[in-house]
């Protein structure tokens, strides 16, 4: 066989980005911690929420990280996500939010901390629990006090309580509820209907528990805009990836994901030509477009389609034009100076996600949990 012939060095210097990627600034992470610490007693715990990928960045390099820190607990959505972490290592506890009896085998086995919500979920835990042969098995006993989600109603206190005592398998590290609305001020007098709720739950099951579990309530907005609601522990999710669902509180966050990608071709466009599928864009003159190769599979929805959503290349805003494709998008570079090889922001940390988000009518965490496994990611310590 003849050898392949060598593929010749590229002329030009570098450009700062060469495909899709996600970088995951760490520095930022930490700062982001110390500003949601700073709001705590210094008795208050916290946990860290790293459930869908870590918002969208890594799960792994993000726990490891605020391991590093003491965080206090983590908190993930379904057992497949805690089993990750502990198969990387992570060591401190981890709160499986929504767990599932099919799974429970699963969670006892990578030592992982069930919330309970419902008598057939606590019941099932019971079994297994059992079944297993374990004793004090650390559970999270979660009541709805008005998101109607998950929960077991404020009137379930004494039967719930009643099976807890029956039992020697499970022991109630926590008891737990989640807010509504704690982001939305004009909500302010729901939010203390669910704090006072929340405390009258906590009240009764101590005292026909005989002693106190921790309790917690408050996720990020709830630990910046309800400080008198913070009782053990906090639970912080979006914070921690520099989003405060407020102007002001953006202002002492940084966002830790900067998604970037790079242009792949410069096209010249007619007056009256399409661009992109369904020809749903038209040039009205003499235009210019650049394609980007990040598409909806990679988690830029078709609802960012038609000059919604926008792309920064060397600091100019370029909206997207026709459709999103799936591996691609186009944006209208007219008015820009660039050529192929340019980077593009699709969001940092002065191009916001949430900005973007709202261009769709959604929010920064659907951004950025929609980056999806294809993007590259590449960890900035
Ligand atoms: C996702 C989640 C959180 C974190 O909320 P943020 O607004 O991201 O801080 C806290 N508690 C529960 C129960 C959650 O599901």
């Amino acid at each position: 066989m003849m050898p392949r012939k060598s593929i010749p060095k590229t002329e030009s210097p570098m450009p700062k980005s060469n495909e899709t990627i996600l970088e995951i600034n760490l520095g930022a992470l930490s700062k982001n911690f110390k500003y949601l610490k700073s709001k705590l007693e210094p008795n208050t715990k916290f946990l860290a929420v790293v459930k869908a990928f870590a918002y969208g960045s890594d799960t792994v390099a993000i726990a490891k990280h605020l391991e590093s820190l003491d965080v206090d607990y983590f908190a993930v959505a379904y057992a497949k996500e805690g089993i990750l972490l502990r198969e990387a290592g992570i060591k401190t506890p981890i709160l499986v939010l929504h767990p599932q009896p099919v799974n429970f085998k699963a969670l006892i086995d990578h030592c992982l901390e069930p919330s309970l919500y419902s008598f057939n979920v606590l019941q099932k835990f019971i079994e297994v629990a059992t079944e297993y042969a374990q004793k004090e098995y650390p559970v999270h006993i979660k009541f709805n006090t008005g998101l109607n989600r998950l929960g077991f109603n404020v009137s379930d206190v004494q039967s719930v309580t009643n099976v807890l005592k029956a039992t020697q398998a499970l022991k109630t590290k926590s008891v737990f509820s989640h807010l509504a609305a704690s982001e939305d001020l004009s909500e302010k007098a729901f939010t203390q209907q669910q704090i006072s709720t929340f405390t009258s739950i906590a009240d009764k099951f101590e005292m026909l528990m005989g002693f106190k579990p921790w309790l917690h309530l408050c996720n990020t907005s709830g630990v910046l805009n309800y400080p008198e609601a913070h009782f053990d522990m906090v639970r912080c999710g979006i914070g921690l990836y520099g989003f405060g669902n407020s102007a002001k509180e953006d202002k002492h966050l940084e966002p830790i994901a900067n998604l970037k990608s790079v242009i792949s071709q410069i096209h010249n466009i007619s007056p009256n030509e399409t661009v992109g599928y369904n020809r749903a864009y038209r040039a009205k003159g003499h235009e210019k477009t650049a394609t980007i190769p990040i598409g909806h599979a990679d988690g830029i929805s078709r609802l960012y389609g038609n000059k919604k959503g926008y792309v920064f290349i060397n600091d100019q805003k370029a909206p997207i034009v026709g459709n999103v494709c799936m591996d691609m998008i186009m944006v209208d570079v007219t008015n820009i100076d660039c050529k192929e090889g340019d980077e593009v922001i699709i969001f940092d940390k002065t191009h916001k996600a949430s900005l973007l988000a709202e261009s769709a009518q959604t929010i920064s965490y659907e951004i950025l949990t929609a980056v999806s496994q294809r993007v590259k990611r590449k960890i900035l310590t």
